[in-house]
């Protein structure tokens, strides 16, 4: 941080000569950082020494934010440790979440203590694949329809474009879809460790450009949105997108009696009842308690992209009795999009929770560490699950959260 800055850049920014982006161009990000927050205070009579208290050199924000002013902390905690049997995930771990909603992290914790005493959870990614999705013209329902045979003729070339532009980024796949004069070609990429978002796109673009070169398409827009990024869409739901991830746990019923005063069959009633007819009702893509509630703390506490946690949420919790009596519980996440290296995970306290999980940077095989985020925050997420139809099947929902959370 620096609080030394020129007197006279502040007011030739005030005087518009300088705009708040070209403040880099005069001085250390720092000290840019700096001045926009003496402005920006000034306009709008905040007091902003709290968000310029930040403990990274801005330099090493620069490829993830514009027009910095500071920076806005998140407590952190975990929940944990919770034994897990994963894919890529093994071990007993501690879980870090950042949030502002109080009760949050207890009750995740909770749900691990829990799954501790059955012995551990089950997590595997179940299909990976991070998309982008452009849309072409043509002149009519003939020639979509010669596209589409066209594109699934010379995957290879398309194939051989997209992957001259990444060392890591494999194309898995390119699925067409036809409405009347538009075409949608679905690129799936396997990421690896890295989220994939630039990097398919990138690749992506490449590619198109080989369709517009030997067919008479016209790429009207790099995102024709049936990727679907950031947006609530069935597509995601269905086909995945970044890693399709489940976890599970069987619970003895002394277990569920004992640690969590309700039974299996009130569990499975309220998981029925709620979490698949209320949501059937209300329309909705998710069908689950508050998996965004993991999801969301996860990310932000790993450094991942927090807008696509309206795809993280998108998952299905379930609950039976089992024949002898016990609790099965699971969680699948259907579009999960983490990454290990890239986007904001090099921040130095996002940097800190992936150290927290043993999973910062790339893996070995490549692929792994991202696995196993994806794992462990499917972990976390049932944990959430658990406590939650727990609460609400001992009816201290409403007291846990005036006990914890006001
Ligand atoms: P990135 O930071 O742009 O790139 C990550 C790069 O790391 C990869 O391209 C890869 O280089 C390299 N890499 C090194 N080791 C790797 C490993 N083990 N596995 C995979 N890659 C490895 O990150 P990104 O994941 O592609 O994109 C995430 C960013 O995109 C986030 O900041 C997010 O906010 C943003 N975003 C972008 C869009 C968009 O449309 N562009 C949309 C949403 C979000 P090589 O490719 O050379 O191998």
């Amino acid at each position: 941080m620096s609080d030394s800055i020129p007197e006279d850049l502040v007011d030739r920014v005030r005087d518009g000569d300088v705009r708040l982006h070209e403040l880099d161009e005069h001085v250390d990000p720092d000290a840019a950082a700096t001045v926009r927050r003496r402005l920006v205070a000034e306009r709008s009579e905040a007091t902003l020494d709290a968000v310029g208290e930040y403990t990274f050199d801005a330099a090493d924000a620069d490829p993830n934010i514009d027009n910095m002013i500071g920076a806005v902390q998140v407590p952190l905690g975990v929940a944990g440790p919770v034994s897990v049997d994963g894919g890529a995930f093994t071990g007993d771990r501690y879980l870090p979440m950042a949030t502002t909603e109080g009760a949050l992290v207890a009750s995740v914790n909770r749900g691990c203590s829990v799954i501790d005493a059955a012995g551990g959870a089950t997590a595997r990614v179940t299909k990976c694949g991070m998309t982008r999705a452009p849309v072409f013209r043509v002149a009519d329902v003939a020639e979509a329809e010669a596209l589409a045979g066209w594109v699934r003729d010379n995957e290879p070339a398309l194939r051989t474009a997209a992957e001259s532009t990444t060392s890591h980024g494999e194309l898995l796949g390119v699925t067409p879809y036809v409405v009347g004069n538009n075409v949608y070609l679905r690129f799936r990429f396997d990421t690896k460790d890295a989220m994939g978002m630039n990097m398919v796109t990138i690749a992506t673009g490449e590619a198109s450009a080989v369709v517009e070169a030997e067919t008479d398409a016209s790429l009207v827009a790099l995102s024709g949105n049936l990727c679907s990024d950031k947006k609530p869409a069935a597509v995601n739901a269905v086909e995945g997108r970044g890693r399709s991830v489940a976890a599970d746990v069987e619970l003895p019923r002394d277990v569920v009696t004992e640690r969590l005063h309700t039974t299996p069959e009130a569990i499975t009633e309220i998981n029925t009842r709620k979490n698949h007819v209320g949501s059937a009702k209300a329309g909705s893509l998710g069908f689950n308690a508050h998996v965004a509630n993991a999801v969301a703390a996860m990310f932000l506490a790993t450094g991942q992209d927090e807008a696509q946690v309206v795809e993280g949420a998108n998952a299905i919790t379930t609950a039976e009795t089992t024949v002898d009596g016990d609790l099965y519980v699971s969680v699948s996440l259907a579009s999960l999009e983490v990454g290990t290296v890239g986007g904001g995970t090099e921040l130095p306290t996002q940097a800190a929770g992936l150290d927290v999980l043993g999973v910062r940077g790339g893996g070995d095989p490549p692929g792994s560490n991202a696995d196993a985020l994806a794992e462990a925050i499917a972990v976390g997420a049932l944990a959430g699950e658990l406590s939650l139809l727990a609460a609400l099947g001992s009816r201290h929902l409403a007291s846990a959260h005036e006990d914890l959370g006001r």
